[in-house]
């Protein structure tokens, strides 16, 4: 290979394939309607209180935000009952998360410790910056063994990570074990952190029986990732938070990019959680649609995960078809799924729970094609 001054861990990262457009599809195909259920977006779509605000603030472009978001640090501290010192704003999660390895993890001496299958995000932003991350596999039915992800760690170790409910199958732990592995990884790896991303944690069944940020509890040792683009409804603007201890919410401020969370997303972001009848909607629909789902999946005679999060992970029934063609004739009929090949879980689809009109139309190609 021709010299080059480009780093060889940066040389050898895949390329991040997105999932496909509405708009490809609805070319590919030449379909009238698409109906995208692939990325765990709302099923209601935008907050009117956020649309309104967006439009109200689109003459403000031109002005630099507000350093530091201090006025959602501060709403959110208020959402959450803490204080706005323990409070990180960024580009979407995924922001924070690359910058929480930056600002804990050094190449070559830390690692970091999280499940295979898992979010991408983690062992992406671990290689981008040199860092070892260590893989605990899920079990056969995705549950969680902490015994096995505390073994993974040592002194070295500096950020644990944990999804909640998972993603792709939506597990969700007891928050007995959860207390207990914090507890236990302070012990063990007094420097690490654990990471409990629960970007789905409001779809949960009962909240407060599955979070410690739910019930005020904040040890130490723990970091609570959130985001605006599930139940919130703005994934396409990008705004994430994590709720951390003092220490290393400064840190945070200190290392972020001065305006990495821009004007009309602080708005929004304001917006959307002033706008509690389209929360309240959110998440009725999504306990609603989950459930019918789960219903009408199970009486085609398809293996589903019992999911806590706004999506459903499936196999199909016998072996006439595979999953990734049940994808491609979903694609034909104008629907979009996940496929799970780039989990390296080939057999099963996530299907994110939609409205009440995306769902039927789901279950009717389902239904249809699983007839042939
Ligand atoms: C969707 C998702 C997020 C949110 O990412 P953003 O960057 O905030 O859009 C975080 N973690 C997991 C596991 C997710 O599935």
């Amino acid at each position: 290979m021709a010299k080059s001054p480009i780093l060889p861990r940066i040389q050898a990262l895949d390329a991040y394939v997105p999932g496909l457009s509405i708009e490809e599809i609805r070319s590919k195909y030449g379909l009238d309607e698409v109906i995208k259920l692939a990325s765990n977006e709302n099923p209601l779509g935008a907050p009117p209180l956020a649309q309104e605000a967006v439009k109200r603030q689109a003459s403000s472009i031109f002005r630099y935000p507000r350093g530091g978001n201090p006025r959602l640090r501060q709403a959110l501290a208020e959402w959450h009952g803490v204080s706005p010192d323990r409070i990180a704003t960024g580009n979407g999660s995924d922001e924070v998360i690359d910058l929480l390895i930056r600002m804990t993890a050094h190449g070559g001496d830390h690692n970091i410790v999280c499940f295979r299958p898992c979010f991408s995000i983690y062992p992406i932003q671990a290689a981008i910056n040199g860092v070892e991350a260590r893989r605990v596999p899920l079990e056969n039915d995705f549950s969680f063994n902490f015994k096995s992800l505390l073994e993974q760690t040592d002194t070295d170790t500096r950020l644990v990570f944990v999804t909640t409910p998972d993603n792709p199958s939506g597990y969700c732990p007891q928050l007995d074990d959860v207390r207990q592995l914090a507890e236990s990884l302070a012990s063990k790896a007094p420097l690490a952190y654990l990471v409990i991303d629960e970007a789905y944690m409001d779809f949960a069944r009962d909240e407060k029986k599955s979070s410690m940020l739910a019930c005020h509890e904040l040890p130490e040792n723990v970091v609570f990732l959130r985001t605006f683009s599930k139940s919130f409804g703005l994934a396409g603007l990008r705004v994430g938070y994590a709720v951390m201890p003092e220490c290393l919410a400064d840190a945070f401020w200190r290392s972020r990019l001065p305006f990495s969370v821009n004007i009309l997303a602080e708005d929004a972001a304001l917006a959307a959680l002033a706008d509690k009848a389209f929360r309240q909607e959110t998440l009725q629909t999504v306990a609603i649609g989950r459930d019918y789902l789960n219903c009408e999946l199970l009486s085609l005679g398809c293996k589903v995960w019992p999911s806590e999060a706004n999506f459903l992970m499936f196999q199909i029934p016998g072996n006439s078809l595979s999953a990734r063609e049940c994808c491609e004739k979903l694609l034909q009929q104008g629907i979009i799924v996940r496929s799970l090949a780039s989990y390296d879980l080939s057999e099963n689809i996530r299907v994110s729970v939609g409205n009440k009109h995306e769902n039927k139309q789901f279950i009717a190609a389902m239904r249809r094609i699983l007839a042939k």
